[in-house]
Order: C-alpha cells, then structure tokens, then sequence
C-alpha cells in the first residue's frame, strides 16, 4: 500500500538504495542520471510498510487491485531508453504506485500519467510523496487513448504488456520523439524502442524479453 503519511528515509533505507543502484549499474544501466533518480526516490514508500525492508531488492511488488510496482530494473531499463531531457512532455500508461512517474519527475520530466483502475488512481491521491512534484499530472482513463488535449509529447511510456502498439499512441509523439513499449501477451512482451523520424518515419527496435501485468483496454470502476 502506498504510504499516506511521511515516514523516515534513514541512513538504513539510503544505504539499501544506494545497494541497488550497484546492483542496476551491474545489470547494465549506464546513464547515471537515472542512476541518481534511482538513488534520491524512496521507494519504500510506495509499499506497504510490511516490505520496508526488502522494498530495494530487485522485484516486483503487488500494491492495489492485482497491480504491481515494477522491478527497479525494468524501471531504469525503461527511463534509459527514453533518454529524459529536462522539460520534456512525457506520457506514461499505467500510473500504479507512481513509483516510475516520481522517477520521470526527477529528471525534470513533465508527466502526464494515466491509470485505468480508479481504485489506484484514487490510491495515489492519497500518497503523500507524489505532492513534491508539482510536474507530475495524473489523469483516470483509457491509455490506448493517450491524451489528445496534451499531446504531442516528446516522449512516451507504456508500463503494462500491450498486444500491439496503439496507433494512437504513435500519432501523440512528437516528430523526433521516443516511445517505449512491451508488446507481447501473458508469457511475456519484447521491450520496443520506436522512434518517429523528423520526417515522421517510424523506426523500430526490439530490446529484450519482460514480464509486465498487461494493458487492458477501458476503465475499470
Ligand atoms: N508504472 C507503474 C507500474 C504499473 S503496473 C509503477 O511505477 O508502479 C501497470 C499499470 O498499468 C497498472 O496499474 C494497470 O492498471 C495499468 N494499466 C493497464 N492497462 C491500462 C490502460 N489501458 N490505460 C491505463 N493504465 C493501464
């Protein structure tokens, strides 16, 4: 469960993250921007306090509604590819704990994140954490959508395993802008790099094998 209190982020906590970013520059994580953002985000927070101790290992986690905080490695994989740059529009599908939002944030990513399951989405209202960022936008919807009042956005991220790359979600990125996406189904997605060309040329690359809840189609109440 998200914490919607403060809690202490000791020298214990800052240890064990510091711990993990090792163990993702041994995994092989480079940009050590994402390194440091995987080093000031508490992520102990976004669990429940039963977890507190092993909220740095390398795993996922249930949070509400059957959902999951993804692996710190799939997170920094995912923030990598995007190359964040500061001010950058960034939409993410699939909000969840945050977790990945707090980290885009961090960067200097303006985010705009949607969440299908309003259990969540109110969840996160509720997180204390999240308020730090004033750049972090939450909205409850379809994200095969996207977000057309806001778009194009310079880069996009899909947390959940989707069966194809929403056609949608290509015409939201900017001309120049990077999307990545796991696409596949329940026994697992291929990690996609796509960019869109200044000439509006798609381009496709395929990164590696994952295991993410899948991206369902509408809301749910
Ligand atoms: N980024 C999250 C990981 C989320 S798990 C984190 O940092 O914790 C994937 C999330 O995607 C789930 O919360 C799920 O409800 C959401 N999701 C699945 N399909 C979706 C869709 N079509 N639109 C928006 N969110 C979706």
């Amino acid at each position: 469960m998200l914490q919607s209190k403060p809690q202490e982020d000791t020298y214990l906590h800052k240890g064990l993250r510091a711990k993990l970013v090792d163990t993702l520059r041994q995994k092989g994580i480079k940009d050590e921007k994402v390194l440091a953002a995987i080093n000031t985000v508490p992520r102990h927070f976004f669990l429940d306090t039963a977890f507190e101790r092993i909220a740095y290992e390398d795993r996922a986690f249930q949070i509400v509604a059957q959902q999951t905080i993804s692996h710190p490695y799939t997170v920094a994989f995912q923030t990598e590819l995007l190359d964040v740059k500061k001010f950058d529009k960034v939409l993410e599908v699939g909000t969840g704990s945050s977790y990945q939002s707090c980290i885009l944030a961090e960067l200097g990513a303006r985010v705009f994140s949607v969440e299908r399951q309003r259990a969540l989405y109110d969840f996160v209202n509720q997180f204390f954490f999240i308020k730090k960022y004033a750049t972090i936008k939450r909205f409850y919807g379809d994200g095969y959508a996207g977000l057309s009042s806001y778009a194009p956005f310079d880069k996009i991220i899909v947390t959940a395993g989707a069966p194809f790359v929403p056609e949608k979600l290509i015409e939201q990125l900017k001309p120049g802008g990077i999307f990545v996406i796991p696409v596949g189904d329940d026994s697992g997605q291929k990690m996609l790099k796509i960019t869109k060309g200044i000439d509006h040329k798609i381009t496709t690359e395929e990164l590696g094998d994952f295991d993410f809840v899948p991206m369902l189609e509408g809301k749910n109440k």
